[in-house]
């Protein structure tokens, strides 16, 4: 069968939150867009992951166009609570920067971006397979893929690579120049959903001699809450009765009496790592989102780095299209990098301060509470955290 031909400026592997922004941005300002999604969009639209929104990617959402219903769905945070046993302490978000966070989950994000994508009248190929780029050194790329038992090819300016940790992207980048940092921390989240009341309006994070646990929320019927386990765990060995009474003794009794058990409605084990990729720029190739970092959901900051990164992306092919200037694009991936770098930092050190190692490494629990007891008395500490937290300024 002879092979469809297709024509656009920017074309972009990965429809999810990462793609489907870029593209959103994108075509609002007529620069024209085709997005190649793996996936089914039912699927896309069931992963459960983030559920936290800084500021600044609420702003970017609402500046897209996409932002509406963050207002009415979604809940703004002023602060978030730390624990250490049944010690536990404040951080006052909106007192000490001035600016809040969103709980709005991932998936409602993908929703909202999918029917603005689909107002707009976007490209978007779901359940494509064999992504091949080529030409990434000369001044029109070719993207190849299979759709429908088709082969197409497009022609492009370039290529934004969003196709996540799992994706074909960034093997575009010649290994002689890539670079990966990568840390595999040695323990692991189960998290579940359930249709309960949120134990508390704001989220806990707590630290407990038997491991991390989180409380968090989706919205007021809808709770998500984690426990840390080991690397070696399965699910099978976490029914839900049992994860409700590892929870409950993780976290401190006045958050834990009013704990709403119930039926969980997904579960799932995360393994945790950091890692970034440098450079997330090659020739006409740019990454963004996923395919350029992970990191540990503590702190809630994958899809928002994600977020930071379309919107100096996006910026710079603007620049391009409006005023024919390569400088904000060549600068991508340096820009990007700096905020990469210290958001890695912070969830780093979040998830070393919160998460509990095994016996061998007692002299490092010691030391993590001491330094959470610290921080409980000293208001330049808890400055540190809620800038980061609430999100750096792009
Ligand atoms: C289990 C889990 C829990 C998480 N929890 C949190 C959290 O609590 N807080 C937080 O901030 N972050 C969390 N994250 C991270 C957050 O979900 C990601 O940072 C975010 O999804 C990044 O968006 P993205 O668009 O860059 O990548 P993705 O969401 O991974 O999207 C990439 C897309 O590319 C597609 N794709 C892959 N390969 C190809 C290909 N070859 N061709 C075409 N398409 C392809 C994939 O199907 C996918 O739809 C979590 C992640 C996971 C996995």
């Amino acid at each position: 069968m002879k092979t469809k031909n297709l024509k656009t400026q920017v074309a972009i592997i990965g429809g999810g939150p990462s793609g489907l922004l870029l593209s959103q941005i994108l075509m609002k300002q007529n620069i024209d867009t085709i997005i190649l999604e793996a996936q089914s969009r039912e699927y896309v639209l069931k992963r459960i992951r983030a559920g936290v929104l800084e500021h600044g990617s609420v702003e970017l959402l609402k500046n897209a166009g996409v932002g509406e219903r963050i207002f009415c769905d979604g809940k703004k945070h002023d602060g978030f609570i730390i624990s250490s046993g049944e010690d536990s302490f404040r951080i006052d978000l909106s007192t000490i920067t001035g600016k809040s966070v969103y709980v709005y989950g991932q998936t409602e994000v993908t929703i909202d971006l999918y029917k603005a994508q689909d107002e707009l009248n976007a490209q978007i190929f779901h359940n494509v397979e064999n992504v091949k780029i080529s030409q990434l050194d000369s001044d029109l790329s070719k993207i190849r893929f299979n759709y429908l038992d088709q082969t197409y090819e497009i022609t492009c300016d370039f290529v934004a690579g969003c196709d996540g940790s799992m994706g074909i992207s960034k093997n575009y980048i010649p290994d002689k120049i890539k670079k990966n940092y990568i840390v595999n921390y040695p323990f692991s989240w189960l998290g579940i959903l359930s249709n309960t009341k949120p134990l508390n309006h704001e989220l806990i994070y707590a630290s407990h001699d038997r491991g991390f646990a989180l409380a968090s929320m989706r919205n007021e019927k809808l709770s998500r809450y984690y426990i840390q386990t080991s690397n070696t765990d399965k699910i099978e060995q976490w029914p839900d009765e049992l994860f409700w009474k590892e929870l409950i003794k993780r976290l401190p009794k006045e958050y834990s009496a009013n704990i709403e058990v119930g039926k969980s409605i997904e579960k799932s084990i995360t393994k945790l790592r950091s890692l970034i990729l440098e450079p997330m720029q090659w020739q006409n190739l740019f990454l963004a989102g996923d395919a350029a970092h992970i990191m540990p959901p503590t702190g809630a900051k994958g899809l928002n780095l994600a977020f930071s990164d379309i919107f100096y992306l996006s910026e710079g092919f603007i620049n391009y299209y409006t005023k024919g200037s390569l400088n904000k694009l060549n600068n991508y991936s340096d820009k990007a990098l700096k905020r990469v770098w210290k958001t890695v930092e912070f969830s780093k050190w979040m998830t070393s301060i919160l998460h509990t190692l095994g016996d061998n490494n007692k002299l490092m629990n010691k030391l993590n509470k001491k330094e959470l007891q610290k921080i409980k008395k000293s208001k330049n500490a808890q400055k540190v955290i809620a800038n980061q937290y609430v999100g750096l300024p792009y």
